[in-house]
């Protein structure tokens, strides 16, 4: 067991909605925090004003809700460290840039764009990479290479200027990952990067690392993607003299078409929903539904988010909430890319479906109600047993089960065009004075006459398709036995007019 005083962070930036990974960095932070009796965090990272895209945030809070994985503290719910916007923070931000500026650990660059770019292109015309780093900045614009007298004239002509990250080279920077293990990197591999931008505003990197330090934040867990600045925010931690938090960075949630990862900028090409709850495109208007429009109960979701990427370490698949902050660890969650796979998505709900019984009980009363159908509360409750398994969703009830309420009202044409000839006629003739003729209409009878007769088979098929429409449904005796004999000699009837007014 932890100290109690553990402190995670979900840290969304407000630049769209989630997407299943980032929910379920938001799930893994939840469940941590709640096995340690610690407490889970709302940051909004809006550093990046170019990439605000409205509704984002309300989104975020909606999707935290439905999922059940309510932060303690942080945006929307208010606390010590307030505020958890990073737009509203730069005081603090500045306030350590100046630390850094004076221990030497950051410097001044007023490169413009123009000349960074001219830069780049004299690098790629000689076949190489160009990056800001300790090997370069002794000949660029920067306060390295500079007089302090320089540098303050620079700065009072008001020039535009950014405050960059000195990395010392020649180090070799030792880390820990609670998932990856050891990680080692050399720090001639980084570049200096921008902590402070030409508009005054933080970069992520400065920002994220001050507010983990100044918010007590215990562990960082984060995706994959932010494994690369891991470097830059260690050796910014050493700097300031913090001490580190744990890191742990969560594998990438992979497409199981071989088409890469489920991130942000690929949204459109997928083939199964990737955001929990819908999202309106602010421009637009359009909305894209999520798990939660689609059928999907949030317990199922979280569920298998949960699986996906941690083994609990047990046969079973089906927890509950507070069984998976019983079971959650950092150190069983795997380090490769994990598939996602939207059959089983389907799966975990069909397996929730069994404690909905009551819920498809009210859909389907209200459907029933809605077309004028008088039945009884027995008869509703048969059906749901009898068709449940044939569904995942609450809402799929209805076109597995409406043949026990209506006739169909169409039916399925190439079938219907393979029997339209006489002796159809006089099979559904023959067959309708059988049933008829049962006294005890029920399916143990029905199954008893017919399975003596000749074509069985192909009477099974126009019994179905007069009874349900299509080749589809549970046992064909069953659904005599529902309807009933009157009703069932009906639908017969008019199947036998429809090949009548055919031929
Ligand atoms: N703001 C980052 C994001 O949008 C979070 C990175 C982190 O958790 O450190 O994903």
């Amino acid at each position: 067991m932890l100290q109690h005083s553990v402190r995670v962070r979900f840290a969304p930036s407000p630049t769209g909605p989630l997407h299943l990974g980032g929910i379920r960095t938001a799930l893994y932070n939840y469940l941590f925090a709640k096995k340690h009796g610690g407490r889970f965090i709302l940051r909004i990272e809006d550093t990046d004003r170019k990439r605000f895209v409205e509704n984002s945030e309300s989104y975020i809070l909606e999707t935290l809700k439905w999922c059940h994985i309510e932060p303690d503290e942080g945006v929307g719910y208010g606390g010590v460290y307030s505020p958890y916007y990073q737009s509203k923070r730069i005081n603090i931000y500045r306030m350590y840039i100046n630390k850094l500026l004076k221990k030497g650990y950051a410097y001044y660059a007023f490169d413009t764009d123009q000349d960074l770019d001219k830069k780049r292109k004299e690098y790629n015309h000689r076949g190489l990479t160009f990056s800001y780093n300790s090997r370069i900045r002794m000949k660029l614009n920067n306060s390295l290479t500079m007089t302090e007298e320089q540098l303050h004239d620079k700065l009072r002509s008001c020039s535009s200027y950014v405050v960059r990250f000195k990395i010392e080279p020649g180090k070799t920077l030792k880390m820990h990952d609670i998932i990856r293990g050891n990680i080692i990197v050399e720090t001639d591999h980084l570049d200096d990067k921008i902590l402070l931008k030409s508009d005054g505003g933080a970069t992520y990197h400065l920002a994220n690392t001050i507010d983990d330090y100044v918010m007590k934040i215990t562990h960082v867990i984060r995706g994959e993607e932010w494994l690369p600045s891991m470097s830059l925010h260690v050796l910014l931690y050493r700097s300031l003299g913090w001490p580190l938090p744990h890191f742990a960075h969560l594998p990438l949630i992979l497409r199981n078409d071989g088409k890469g990862k489920i991130s942000k900028r690929n949204t459109d090409s997928f083939n199964f929903p990737i955001y929990p709850i819908q999202w309106k495109i602010p421009k637009t208007k359009i909305i894209i539904p999520g798990y939660r429009e689609l059928g999907y109960f949030s317990e199922a979701f979280v569920n298998m988010l949960a699986l996906l990427g941690w083994n609990p370490g047990v046969e079973r698949e089906i927890f509950s909430l507070q069984e998976l902050i019983h079971l959650f660890s950092l150190e069983k969650i795997k380090k490769s890319g994990v598939y996602f796979d939207i059959k089983k998505a389907n799966w975990f709900n069909k397996k929730y479906l069994n404690k909905k019984k009551e819920k498809i009980f009210v859909f389907l009363f209200e459907k029933i109600k809605t077309r004028s159908i008088l039945c009884k509360k027995d008869y509703l409750w048969k059906v749901i047993h009898l068709t449940m398994d044939r569904i995942h969703f609450i809402h799929e009830i209805w076109e597995h089960s409406f043949y026990f309420f209506i006739s169909p009202h169409s039916y399925e044409v190439n079938f219907f065009n393979k029997i339209c000839h006489e002796h159809t006629i006089s099979q559904l003739e023959n067959a309708k004075i059988l049933l008829y003729n049962i006294n005890q209409f029920t399916s143990f009878n029905l199954r008893f006459v017919f399975q003596k007769t000749k074509n069985k088979n192909q009477t099974m098929q126009l019994f179905r398709l007069a009874l349900v429409g299509v080749l589809k449904g549970i046992d064909i005796f069953i659904i005599f036995e529902m309807i009933g004999k009157k009703e069932s000699i009906l639908r017969i009837e008019k199947l036998i007019n429809q090949i009548k007014e055919k031929i």
